[in-house]
């Protein structure tokens, strides 16, 4: 059946291969992007998801254009990798707020609509990070850490409405994110990952689809690593 499907940060990396992975399965999809236009083919809001009057408007307008949005996808984020002594406070807060704080406002503006069609389908998109930790990164990993407390307490609170929400926790992926890393420690990433590679974004693509299927209707409060092994165990 096809679905309502919305992806915040879909303009580009690992967002955009969700998004056209859900479009080639016949989904009705919308993205956002931060002025940059929407990709051909899928369905563009313009949103800032540090802003909740963005958000109200973007979800308002995927609802006139292709209905309540019954699958969301919080993919937006951002790094700003420096270790914990030379970090300012406000480095910490952009990151939060963006990663954390943009998922939260997304659910809670999404939740009413999914209570009322006793239909939800929520996925956030964590990182490896979040749950085995990276120096450099205190920001981010407690962003990407504060989405499984998130996915958990959505679980809990609204999981009898038919509401599941879930966790994807990637490793290394060929996005722009990546691409900025210095070819040396790239090439200590790859050793450490098991699987010997970075990931393709469709792989991540294609756990977040199936987490969006009847097949995983069973599955709340879970986070799946598409990691290639690195962070097994944690
Ligand atoms: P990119 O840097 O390629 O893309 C980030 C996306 O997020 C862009 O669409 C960007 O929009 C959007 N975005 C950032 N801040 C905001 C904001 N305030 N409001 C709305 N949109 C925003 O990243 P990736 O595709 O690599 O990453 C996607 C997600 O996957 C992120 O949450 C990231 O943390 C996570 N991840 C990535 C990994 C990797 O190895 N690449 C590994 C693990 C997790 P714009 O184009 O306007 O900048």
């Amino acid at each position: 059946m096809a679905r309502t499907v919305l992806v915040t940060g879909g303009n580009r990396g690992i967002g955009l291969a969700i998004a056209q992975a859900f479009a080639k399965n016949g989904d009705r999809v919308a993205v956002t992007h931060r002025g940059s236009g929407a990709p051909e083919g899928l369905f563009g809001v313009e949103c800032d998801v540090t802003d909740s009057d963005a958000i109200d408007a973007a979800f308002t307008k995927v609802e006139e254009e292709l209905g309540p949005v019954e699958v969301l996808v919080a993919n937006a984020g951002i790094t700003d990798d420096t270790l914990i002594m030379r970090m300012k406070e406000e480095q910490f807060e952009r990151v939060i707020d963006a990663n954390l704080g943009g998922a939260w406002r997304c659910a809670k503006r999404a939740t009413p609509k999914m209570v009322r069609a006793k239909f939800g389908r929520m996925i956030f998109i964590s990182s490896v990070t979040g749950l085995y930790g990276n120096p450099g990164q205190t920001n981010y990993a407690a962003s990407k850490a504060g989405l499984v407390g998130l996915a958990r307490s959505l679980t809990r609170e609204i999981g009898k409405r038919n509401i599941t929400a879930n966790v994807v926790a990637p490793g290394f992926v060929e996005t722009d994110m990546t691409a900025e890393l210095p070819e040396k420690t790239r090439g200590e990433y790859e050793k450490a990952v098991p699987l010997a590679r970075f990931a393709q974004p469709e792989e991540v693509a294609d756990a977040v689809t199936w987490l969006a299927s009847d097949a995983s209707g069973y599955i709340s409060g879970a986070v799946i690593p598409v990691d290639g092994g690195l962070g097994m165990g944690h």
